[in-house]
């Protein structure tokens, strides 16, 4: 796993993925920093290295009429 954190750049490594309509990869810090905003949106974060549930198995728990939104921290 050789991801980084999309919000401080290439020199920090990404501890999350986070992904609704697409992914993100945040290091810790970011990920607490912005875990409020973006769950409240309907994101969901995934401690990298842990890849157990399914896509459809997310999508189960997910599909509620959130409406999209791009990378809303930008
Ligand atoms: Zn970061």
């Amino acid at each position: 796993m050789n991801e980084t954190c999309d919000r401080c750049g290439p020199a920090v490594g990404a501890g999350y993925r986070v992904d609704r309509v697409g992914e993100l990869y945040l290091c810790g810090q970011c990920a607490s920093r912005h875990w409020p905003a973006l769950s409240a949106q309907g994101w969901t974060f995934w401690p990298l290295g842990v890849h157990a549930l399914a896509p459809q198995a997310r999508a189960a728990v997910r599909g509620g009429p959130v409406p999209d939104a791009a990378w809303p921290l930008a």
